[in-house]
């Protein structure tokens, strides 16, 4: 059986060419969302997604529509466009059969339009292509359609031509997606069986209804009552309530084959629930192609800034995990930070997003050392720089493939960032006004300031997008910060050899600038193999902060002195020397 007036599909594009305003539309044209709770971005639905104006978790939507007088059951899933969030984009791939391919025509194909495209092309995909922002009435529209019709392989009539923002030929492209993207999979699975038999592709915690899942039924149905077992886990569990995204959770009877939606799994604990496994009534059932592990490549130790919070950090970590399956956390000490975790992430930007998710989601605040990536030192892995013992043999760094798109007026301040970032095996190709580039560059150079240095040289117009492909041998070196004596935890860091002094200089220059007086001087010093190769000395405070006013104002006095003495209270001790969490935040940034 296959349910013949369903579609389920994806929208990608690179961030900002207007995927989410485009789903706004959708949700119009179909009623789903009442026009006065309507608002821009609307699937946008985490706080921090609508503060930061990007979409940072996938977000699937049933919508109704009535075409030749069939009803329709469209399963749209809204994803994130930045490279650290391509898991995210990947896992809603396997829950579909196509996927709209937005380009923004003001600014053509950019670099994730490509690696998003190759995902959907590997994952089998129906491709419709579609430019947006027509409306803006680009001079270079018709280039763009035919080069998004090149990179499709379809004709520059088969392109659609919309306005996400005014809504012209959206209802078009949704007549589209119900005329060429097929309904659901055309060979059932395991049809003798016919029973339940869904994908799990996220998951996350509602505080009434515990750990819910969001499904793809791809076999058989799945009823509000029924008993479903997790092959991965080997758990059992009686479901709770059964529904669809409306985008609110809406309940409903029975999901069936095709359908999309989620399921309460009355299940407590979020270890047992695996991202890619398969839910079915019947034990016997072979487990569905799940995914595969995201690999973590950007590494940070993270405490809290209030250390009683340690376990709420952990659980509110589980929790979130449920929703960010490529979040991975260990236990992590620290001499001076206290307990805490390292955590693995795809990206810097997917650790910023944790720690202010965590903040917002979760009022936990906390501390964190560098990003660092994983060296390799023979057969092991050091991915917390402190480990990297003073002398070694030989030390790789993971490389990334580099693919650069650009305006070619900007090729010229493209290539001076090459130095600065180590980027080797540069190579070009001309596409009409465009350069491709393609590049190795170590990751680390990547995490550091990559982003922001292209952005700047390039007016914003450059994009890129990466793979990590090898480890390379490199010439590196641990820097270690100490003031008044004392190394700082969390202030190790690993630097091309060639760098280090520079490096070192500008730490110290800055460290100078951020730490607080004390009643002692302090030496700031940075040591790399055994030798100081930078120092600043911070003076000593002045005795007594109410000396300078002698004479009579005794009052004032007595508060400043009172000040004085909370301000000790409130120094939370890092060691010997005092450093408080706001200090100890100013000095990673
Ligand atoms: P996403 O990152 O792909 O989800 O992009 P958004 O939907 O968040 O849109 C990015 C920006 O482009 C927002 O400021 C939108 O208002 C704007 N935008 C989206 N579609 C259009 C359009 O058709 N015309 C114009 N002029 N602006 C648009
Ligand atoms: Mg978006």
């Amino acid at each position: 059986m296959s349910n013949s007036n369903i579609r389920n599909f994806v929208v990608i594009a690179h961030i900002d060419h207007g995927k989410s305003t485009l789903a706004d539309r959708f949700l119009e044209i179909t009623n789903t969302v009442e026009s006065r709770r309507m608002k821009e971005q609307y699937l946008d639905q985490l706080e921090l997604e609508r503060e930061r104006g990007i979409t940072i978790k996938m977000a699937p939507v049933r919508m109704a529509y009535t075409l030749n007088s069939k009803s329709y059951i469209l399963n749209l899933i809204d994803t994130p466009g930045h490279p650290d969030f391509s898991y995210e984009v990947s896992r809603a791939l396997a829950a579909v059969e196509g996927a709209i391919l937005l380009v923004d025509a003001t600014q053509g194909i950019q670099a994730q339009t490509l690696a998003n495209f190759h995902i959907a092309r590997k994952a089998g995909l129906k491709i419709i292509g579609a430019v947006n922002k027509i409306d803006m009435h680009p001079p270079q529209l018709p280039q763009v359609i035919k080069e998004l019709a090149d990179l499709i392989g379809c004709t520059p009539e088969e392109i659609h031509k919309i306005s996400a923002k005014t809504g012209e030929g959206v209802e078009n492209l949704l007549e589209a997606v119900i005329e060429f993207i097929p309904a659901s999979s055309e060979a059932p699975l395991q049809s003798e069986m016919q029973a339940g038999l869904a994908l799990i592709f996220d998951s996350f915690y509602d505080d009434h209804k515990g750990i819910i899942v969001s499904v793809r039924v791809f076999d058989g149905e799945i009823k509000d009552d029924d008993e479903i077992y997790l092959i991965a886990t080997n758990t059992h569990s009686k479901i709770k309530e059964i529904g669809y995204f409306s985008p609110q959770l809406k309940p409903t009877k029975k999901l069936t084959e095709g359908e999309i939606g989620y399921i309460a799994t009355g299940i407590k604990d979020p270890k047992k629930i695996k991202i890619g496994d398969t839910i079915t009534l019947n034990p016997k059932h072979l487990a569905l192609p799940g995914y595969e592990e995201p690999k973590p490549v950007v590494f940070v130790s993270f405490y809290p800034e209030e250390s009683d919070d340690f376990e709420d950090l952990k659980k509110a970590l589980q929790k979130l995990k449920l929703n960010d399956s490529a979040l991975k956390f260990e236990p992590d000490f620290n001499e001076v930070l206290g307990r805490g975790f390292k955590g693995g992430f795809l990206g810097k930007l997917h650790f910023e997003i944790t720690a202010e998710r965590l903040e917002k989601e979760f009022k936990i605040r906390t501390i964190n050392s560098f990003p660092s990536v994983a060296y390799k030192l023979g057969d092991i892995f050091i991915s917390n720089p402190k480990d990297l013992p003073d002398d070694f043999n030989e030390i790789q760094e993971p490389i990334v493939k580099l693919e650069i798109i650009t305006p070619i007026v900007y090729l010229g301040g493209i290539f001076q960032l090459k130095k600065i970032f180590r980027m080797s095996d540069i190579q070009t190709q001309n596409q009409r006004d465009k350069v491709l580039i393609t590049a190795k560059m170590p990751l680390a150079e990547l995490i550091s300031d990559f982003d922001d240095k292209l952005k700047s040289v390039s007016s914003g117009f450059a994009s890129f997008s990466y793979e990590l492909i090898d480890y390379q041998k490199a010439d590196l070196k641990k820097l270690e910060i100490l003031v008044a004596g004392e190394p700082i935890a969390g202030l190790v860091r690993i630097f091309p050899k060639k760098n280090i002094e520079s490096e070192a200089r500008k730490i110290v220059e800055r460290l100078k600038k951020i730490l607080p007086r004390q009643q002692f001087s302090q030496a700031i010093q940075a040591v790399a193999g055994g030798r100081i190769i930078a120092r600043e000395t911070i003076p000593a405070l002045k005795k007594d902060v109410a000396g300078y006013l002698y004479g009579g104002d005794r009052t004032r006095k007595m508060k400043l002195w009172k000040k004085q003495k909370k301000g000790k209270k409130k120094l939370k001790t890092m060691g010997r020397v005092k450093i408080t969490a706001e200090t100890f935040k100013k000095m990673i940034q």
